[in-house]
């Protein structure tokens, strides 16, 4: 196995506050439930974050056979708030998401969605082209595009990709 580049992600977790406050808002908005981010549901009061700065310094500082990303790269301050605080904005990223505008998940039963618990529509129903351009599928961008983000944002990947 050829393996060209080794990339690790900070954990993936919501608090019970921030997972609350996603569902209240894709109730609202959406009328839909935000189950796939109760399965991101932790507390991560077991790591210990000063120790986890430590390595990841370590591990940047050195040189190796193939690149090793650390995904998001923020800042030393910025892990520490990562972990500790319910609300984090990093100054490394921009804060925004550009997915709905970009690119879909297409799940196993057919379903398109740009985020996690929006279905945008199926596949075995209608043309990718169809649900791409239709009212929910665009209803679901306008309401990000004036919100700029939602509550577990700060948690998922496509938040921190410019
Ligand atoms: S950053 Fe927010 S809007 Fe974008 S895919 Fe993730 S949860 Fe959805």
């Amino acid at each position: 196995m050829n393996v060209n580049c080794l990339i690790f992600l900070h954990l993936i977790f919501v608090k019970e506050d921030e997972l609350n406050r996603q569902i209240a808002v894709f109730r609202e908005l959406f009328q839909t439930e935000s189950i796939h981010w109760a399965g991101y549901r932790y507390k991560p009061d077991g790591i210990d974050v000063e120790i986890l700065v430590k390595k990841i310094e370590e591990i940047k500082s050195r040189k190796y056979k193939m690149p090793i990303v650390i995904h998001p790269d923020f800042t030393r301050e910025e892990i520490i708030r990562y972990y500790r605080e319910p609300v984090f904005l990093s100054k490394s990223y921009s804060n925004t998401c550009i997915a709905p505008w970009t690119s879909v998940y297409v799940l196993p039963n057919g379903d398109i969605s740009p985020c996690s618990s929006f279905v945008a529509g199926n596949i075995k129903n209608e043309s990718f082209k169809k649900i791409w351009n239709n009212q929910k599928f665009r209803h679901f961008r306008t309401e990000l595009r004036e919100k700029k983000y939602f509550p577990v944002c700060h948690r998922c990947c496509e938040f921190y990709k410019h």
